[in-house]
């Protein structure tokens, strides 16, 4: 067997022209034993008991979403954070066969973004082979002591110290004990069955994709996921997945506090779109009462997958099908005091502008999550801005989609979004560039409240709620002092402990089935119609209570563009800009809000930048006029042209939609395409340019040979001969060596077995050094050189 190693000197991979076949087993045979233990040799494998804190406690009202945590434990050095399996994603001129006996290792000459109509309903595959399946991540009996690979957020006082985040980061396995709400009976693989499909099916009506073509295809050449992960089933790899864009392995692995599931990408196509995912739903949630919120957490999850995620991020495309260079932008803010980060995707920042009203250019884009403590950021929107936006840190049964976490998905250039799947979002609609500039204490009316004095109405009026501050044990950083006393602030340190008004639990206006019923000596109803409003409206003949109770629900309505608010049937119409009104029978008077609070058309207000047609949603909004997309210009971005009339590289229909030729991709067919070559080796495209990026590693790092040839033995005179230049290679020199020893040399006996097949080999292949060709690439590709 021929086994010859190019190298081309623009690539960092090793450039393999190779019996295909053949390869596949050597890079499979590497990667197997790159992800195996070995290589976590020096990380101490000492399980903690992990006490379980739930036992028997309060309903969980929100998921607390662990994902960035996951992301820092997988950052481990020499641990591939996911595989790059390359897609065929439509016919590519060349008469060959797409289907082949073991994983279908085929290049692409187009892209799959060729016709932006092309994408339909992704389609996602549920796969519950795992369920149960694990001896010792699964309880199947109460008492069982299973390992727990969830990073704990925060270990209980004198409770284990299994702990990715501790000083020093301990990654084993903490042990779980097992209780009877652990384990995946009947009844709870049903109701994870059901959830799951919704979740499924509520993707495939808000995202479209490119269908692969043919079967999915999936490495598989370690587990998929976290805490152990998944084994990909044989025939997945062998045949591959038909009717999927997308495989999501489930496990029902306990978790502990309030994190209801969990869920990672570990595979992605050549473009960077999550093609394989592990999903975790802990069977101690399954439950009927649980239902909506975890409804509303697996979609959170998914959207992990999909690409909300730092990951995902480095792969994002623009229009033209280059990688970005821009999707986030940190920053010191000078207004709010402290290191920002901010998405600055076209898409986002637009449906950004549009939901908050902030037109002016000093908005530049909307914040991630930093808070939590631990400095991580990047899987979340920032809560103090989008607080019941389903992709902020914690999830509960009032959570929506937003506009703008679907223009996240849609700004990878992986999706089209169907924006009519996004809920409504109130909180932060039409508060202006303020809201999402200034700190959070110069917020105006209910978005802002500094004493726990009095109640109060929230945000949108549809609940009586109070003002929580917190006395901290210890001082609040210094960004996040609000108040004199450094140690007093908001509940939530997502929320940058803000202080706003929060629904009493039983204060809601429009819930008829509240546990309180509506105070009828102060008029109130409850109803769909009904909202919190300032009053001091009592029934002739009665006094009011309590001081505090400064607000009650009453009914509304929208009429002949008047605000019109009623008391016991009597309708009375508002002043425009709000104010008194008096009802016969009754003392005191009721405070109508604005007519624009409650009877608002949706549009955001005149002032500041009212761009004509919203520029179609195919531009950004900035002072009135529109910034259009590239492909659409006119002063509403309502007209397409052929950008650049598609550089001589494709065809302009009459649609104004360059049709590209072969070799020539993006919006303007100026991006060239690799050759198959490229994503067969695991290898990411940009204009042409086949990279191998060692971002996609964690632990590793661009490094020249120089620094490297010192702390090498094995592999010093192959990297001699690659020439000076970049390698992707471990940071740490003592992973490198290690890898050597327990990696490199196992690969190279295995590709260069002595005795008699040597001497074959020497016989009849003189003009090739297959000794050292097998050692160079052990070399490569065990150690990613
Ligand atoms: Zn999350």
């Amino acid at each position: 067997m021929e086994v010859t190693v190019r190298r081309r000197s623009s690539l960092a991979v090793p450039w393999l022209v190779a019996d295909l076949r053949f390869a596949i087993v050597l890079v499979e045979i590497v990667l197997f034993l790159l992800c195996s233990e070995a290589v976590n040799a020096s990380i101490a494998e000492k399980p903690h008991q992990w006490h379980d804190p739930g036992e028997g406690s309060e309903k969980i009202v929100s998921h607390s979403c662990i994902h960035d945590q996951i992301l820092e434990q997988r950052r481990r050095p020499g641990h591939k954070v996911y595989l790059v399996t390359p897609q065929v994603y439509q016919e590519s001129g060349v008469s060959k066969p797409l289907h082949r006996k073991g994983r279908g290792l085929l290049g692409l000459s187009t892209s799959p973004f060729h016709q932006k109509d092309a994408k339909q309903p992704i389609r996602i595959y549920l796969n519950y082979d795992a369920v149960g399946h694990s001896p010792d991540r699964d309880c199947r009996n109460v008492g069982d002591i299973v390992k727990l690979g969830e990073p704990p957020a925060n270990s209980l006082p004198g409770g284990p110290s299994c702990n990715a985040h501790g000083e020093p980061p301990v990654f084993s396995d903490c042990l779980y004990n097992c209780t009877q709400d652990d384990i995946a009976g009947d009844d709870k693989q049903r109701r994870l069955r059901k959830a799951l499909g919704q979740t499924v099916d509520w993707f495939s009506r808000a995202l479209a994709v490119e269908p692969v073509k043919g079967n999915l295809r999936l490495s598989g050449y370690s587990a998929c996921g976290q805490d152990g992960g998944v084994q990909l089933p044989r025939d997945y790899v062998e045949g591959g997945v038909a009717n999927s864009d997308l495989v999501l392995l489930v496990t029902t692995r306990p978790t502990t506090g309030n994190t209801l599931a969990w869920a990672v990408a570990c595979e992605r196509d050549q473009w960077g779109r999550a093609i394989a995912g592990h999903v975790n739903v802990a069977p101690r949630h399954l439950t009927a009462e649980a239902e909506t919120l975890l409804s509303a957490t697996l979609i959170h999850e998914v959207m992990h997958v999909l690409g909300f995620d730092p990951h995902a991020f480095a792969h994002f495309r623009d229009e033209r099908m280059r990688r970005r260079s821009r999707v986030t932008e940190q920053a010191m803010d000078e207004k709010l005091g402290r290191m920002v980060t901010r998405v600055v995707l076209p898409r986002v920042l637009m449906h950004s502008r549009f939901h908050y009203g902030a037109f002016s250019e000093n908005f530049t884009g909307l914040e991630l999550e930093d808070g939590g403590g631990r400095g991580t950021s990047g899987s979340h929107w920032e809560k103090r801005l989008l607080m019941n936006e389903i992709m902020t840190g914690s999830v509960d049964t009032r959570s929506v989609v937003s506009k703008m976490t679907l223009a996240l998905l849609e700004d990878s250039g992986w999706y089209k979004a169907n924006y009519s799947m996004a809920d409504r979002l109130d909180w932060g609609r039409n508060q202006g560039t303020d809201f999402v500039t200034s700190p959070c204490n110069q917020w105006k009316g209910a978005y802002h409240c500094n004493t726990t004095q009095f109640s109060g109405c929230t945000y949108n009026r549809e609940a009586e709620g109070y003002c929580p501050i917190v006395s901290y044990s210890g001082d609040l950083p210094q960004w996040a002092r609000y108040f004199p006393q450094a140690n007093k602030g908001g509940q939530s340190s997502l929320a940058d402990y803000c202080t706003y008004f929060v629904a009493y639990s039983d204060g809601s206006c429009t819930d008829t089935n509240s546990t309180r019923p509506p105070d009828k000596i102060l008029g109130e109803v409850r109803g769909s119609n009904s909202r919190c409003m300032a009053s001091s409206l009592v029934r002739t003949g009665f006094l009011r209570g309590s001081m505090s109770q400064g607000n009650g629900c009453y009914r509304h309505r929208c009429v002949n563009n008047s605000l019109e608010v009623a008391v016991d049937g009597i309708w009375k119409v508002c002043p425009e800009a709000g104010g008194p009104v008096q009802f016969p029978g009754f003392n005191g008077e009721l405070i109508c809000p604005a007519y624009h609070e409650l009877c608002s058309t949706g549009l955001p207000p005149l002032s500041g930048g009212h761009c004509p047609n919203s520029c179609n949603f195919n531009g950004d909004c900035i002072d009135g006029r529109c910034d259009c997309f590239l492909g659409f210009h006119g002063h509403d971005c309502s007209k397409r042209s052929c950008p650049g009339n598609c550089n001589g590289h494709g065809k302009c229909l009459r649609s104004g939609v360059c049709q590209c030729d072969d070799r020539y991709t993006g919006i303007d067919c100026s991006t060239e395409v690799c050759d198959e070559q490229c994503s067969l080796h695991g290898g990411v495209c940009d204009n042409g340019k086949c990279e191998f990026r060692c971002s996609d590693y964690a632990g590793y790092t661009c490094q020249n040979s120089s620094k490297l040839l010192s702390t090498l033995s094995v592999c010093q005179d192959v990297l001699e001969i690659g020439k000076s230049g970049q390698h992707c290679a471990p940071s740490e020199p003592s992973v490198l060596q290690q890898l050597e020893e327990v990696v490199v040399m196992p690969n190279y006996h295995r590709l260069f077995p002595g005795g008699a097949r040597k001497l074959i080999n020497n016989l009849f292949n003189k003009q090739y050094d297959c000794d050292a060709a097998a050692k160079k690439l052990a070399c490569w590709v065990s150690m990613a050189l």
